[in-house]
């Protein structure tokens, strides 16, 4: 073993369970994230509490680990480039710069041979209207850039839903209009590619989301064999192109005929990949861990077939429920507060076969 203490930047439940399949290897963590006692720090051995682009505390980090990743795809590029000229980065800081922007992320998905929808730039209420005009009226807007759950964005459906004010009232930052996508279902894939180019995929998830979150994510997902091979074959060319180390998380959405049109790039561990720590022997978060540290990748198979519920804001207050049903596994984020939206923890239940 090469790395023992791994630096991660963001201190929530994606932190926190990363640090704790770390501890389980044997490797120490320290988290840098500006909220002190944040989700990740309570199972961490350290917590460096200063900003993401703190200078002095990326020097500290860089000299305190043998290898850095993150747990948020909205880490500042430059933070990652300065800690990658001292120390190992892993996901490559360019996986950051591809993901943090929607049009940088489709061009490049695209250039991978991977369809995404359609879209257009949008720098003003002008090219709202032009762009609308060119999607016959339909399409989806969003910010460029940290968006995220859902957030920033606004549907239109048909010619007539005027976009009157739709440019300023997304705050006049850059946006993206997409086509909108006529998808019957939406999957993930979860994929890990390992320091020597060997990739470990995760069977398709099908997810299902509420106001913008995701809620259930069943497996395996209703869709053909095919299916779920373009799934992970569209993982194998962008980890390769990308010349990738750690876990990533895919979204597409699944079209009528089958096909699959990408929707966006996680490069971390993925709220829909949580699943694994019930129903395979190695879940997600050591997957990634073991692409980082240079170890080899666990088995992805599933032992298991499973859906997972994220614990939204109340839901919280049914953790006893959950806990008293067989083949559930319960994992909370020791978040105090339970506002509206906040993700508090998640539960996945294993579906045992019928017996006859
Ligand atoms: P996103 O923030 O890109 O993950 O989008 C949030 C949700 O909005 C997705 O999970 C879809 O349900 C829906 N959505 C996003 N983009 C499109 C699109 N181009 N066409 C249809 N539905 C979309």
């Amino acid at each position: 073993m090469t790395s023992r203490t791994i630096g991660i930047i963001g201190g929530g439940q994606l932190g926190r369970m990363l640090a704790a399949a770390a501890g389980r290897l044997n490797f120490r963590t320290i988290i840098l994230e500006p909220q002190a006692d944040c989700p990740a720090a309570q199972f961490a051995n350290r917590q460096i509490v200063a900003a993401y682009d703190d200078r002095q505390a990326l020097a500290e980090l860089a000299a305190s680990c043998d290898v850095v990743t993150y747990e948020f795809e909205n880490v500042p590029v430059d933070a990652a480039a300065i800690l990658a000229l001292s120390v190992p980065v892993y996901p490559p800081p360019t996986a950051l710069e591809v993901a943090q922007d929607r049009i940088t992320e489709k061009a490049f998905l695209n250039r991978c041979g991977i369809p995404t929808a359609r879209y257009h730039a949008v720098d003003s209420q002008a090219d709202l209207e032009a762009a609308l005009t060119d999607f016959a009226g339909a399409g989806v807007l969003k910010t460029r850039r940290m968006g995220y759950d859902g957030k920033g964005q606004r549907v239109f459906r048909s010619a007539e839903d005027s976009p009157g004010g739709a440019f300023a009232a997304l705050g006049g930052v850059p946006l993206i209009l997409e086509s909108l996508v006529p998808f019957t279902r939406e999957i993930s894939v979860i994929a890990a590619r390992g320091m020597g180019g060997k990739v470990a995929c995760y069977d398709p998830a099908e997810n299902v989301h509420c106001d913008g979150i995701l809620d259930t994510s069943t497996i395996p997902a209703a869709i053909s064999d095919a299916t779920a091979e373009a799934a992970r074959s569209a993982a194998e060319k962008l980890l390769a192109a990308l010349d990738y180390v750690g876990v990533v998380g895919i979204e597409f959405f699944v079209l009528p005929d089958g096909d699959l049109v990408a929707n966006e790039i996680a490069p971390r561990v993925h709220n829909s990949g949580h699943w694994t720590e019930a129903a395979c022997v190695v879940s997600q978060f050591e997957q990634h861990i073991r692409a980082i540290a240079a170890l080899p990748l666990g088995d992805p198979a599933r032992h298991s077939d499973c859906i997972m519920t994220n614990l939204i804001g109340d839901d919280i207050d049914s953790v006893p429920a959950w806990l008293s049903r067989p083949n559930v596994l319960v994992h909370l984020y020791g978040k105090t507060e339970a506002r509206p939206g906040r993700k508090m923890g998640h539960v996945t239940e294993l579906k045992s076969e019928e017996k006859p």
